[in-house]
């Protein structure tokens, strides 16, 4: 069953949560990237955090002994948020047991650790959480495809874009002296991914949480260095809104799909856009689809869509089955 929680103040506490019964016959229940419930309330048998992103409430669950999430999103957590992790962990790829219930998780490739999720339940359904996507090519078939549209409007321009790999590499070596700026956790890894696989072995500048978050969580990220005076023959990466303190003679990007940044943009993006993610839903073929994640009207608008095109569909917040604390 899949169902949405209240809170105490009576609205809706993020994304959704999920039943199922045990091989003992018991109820055990997921709560998925929401916040935890108050300790005095009933809580759910496994907090699952599928990235470390904000907007998917690790930061809270993360305080609970019932959280449950990679090893590597555990540990981008505690960076992040420099608070210690309660939970439990597991290797992506692994099949964890849960009071009784089986979960398997597999690599979605949106940031390091991310993790998708599925069960299969007493009547043989699979249920697949997908959390953000980049690379849907290992995930597995399932009857019910529970899904992100974070670029899901097909009605958006915006929502369809491609990554500009061939720009970043030629800024690379068009520039001696250069900066990127990219979001500590998730985008800075992948460029230092993208850099050394276009063959740059130089040392690469971060700021203090890039640098942390990248030397803990990728294995080759080669030669990485405290950002220093940025203008030697190194490459820099910081936040956006940090290039603004670099010298003036390195050239400076930003590693986004957005314009309204003051410096040229390059599109590397931690996502599918509205094309990959029906390509998605098409491979893995489910019966029913329903779209999560995020808040606003994108989910609404992709499962219309999902919709028109054959595959049966809701957005989260046509959900109307609700277990509120109060009746817990
Ligand atoms: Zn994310």
């Amino acid at each position: 069953m899949v169902f949405r929680e209240k809170n105490s103040r009576g609205s809706f506490k993020p994304h959704l949560s999920i039943k199922f019964r045990s091989t003992e016959g018991k109820l055990v229940t997921f709560s998925i990237d929401t916040t935890r419930t108050p300790a005095k309330y009933q809580q759910p048998d496994a907090y699952l955090i599928t990235h470390a992103h904000s907007d998917h409430n690790g930061k809270s669950a993360m305080l609970s002994d019932r959280s449950v999430c990679s090893e590597k999103t555990a540990i981008a957590l505690e960076i992040r948020h420099d608070r210690k992790y309660a939970g439990r962990t597991f290797k992506v790829g692994e099949t964890i047991d849960v009071s009784g219930v089986k979960v398997h998780t597999f690599p979605n490739f949106h940031t390091v650790g991310s993790t998708s999720f599925l069960w299969e339940n007493e009547v043989g359904t699979r249920i697949l959480v997908t959390g953000d996507v980049k690379d849907a090519s290992m995930l597995p078939k399932c009857d019910l495809l529970i899904t992100e549209a974070n670029y899901g409007d097909p009605g958006d321009t915006t929502c369809f874009f491609d990554d500009d790999l061939e720009g970043f590499e030629n800024a690379v070596r068009d520039n001696p002296s250069i900066a990127f700026g990219a979001y500590a956790f998730g985008k800075a890894q992948r460029a230092v991914e993208l850099l050394r696989g276009f063959g740059y072995d130089g040392v690469i500048e971060m700021d203090e949480k890039s640098l942390s978050l990248t030397r803990t969580l990728l294995e080759d990220a080669g030669e990485l260095e405290y950002l220093g005076n940025c203008c030697g023959d190194s490459i820099c990466i910081v936040p956006p809104w940090d290039l603004d303190k670099l010298p003036s003679n390195i050239s400076k990007f930003v590693m986004t799909g957005r314009s309204d940044y003051r410096y040229p943009a390059i599109q590397i993006s931690d996502h599918l856009d509205a094309r990959g993610l029906v390509d998605m839903v098409k491979n893995i073929d489910p019966e029913f689809t329903v779209v999560y994640h995020p808040n606003g009207h994108r989910p609404g608008r992709f499962a219309k869509h999902l919709d028109s095109i054959g595959f049966n569909s809701l957005s989260i917040d046509q959900i109307e089955n609700v277990l509120s604390n109060e009746f817990v």
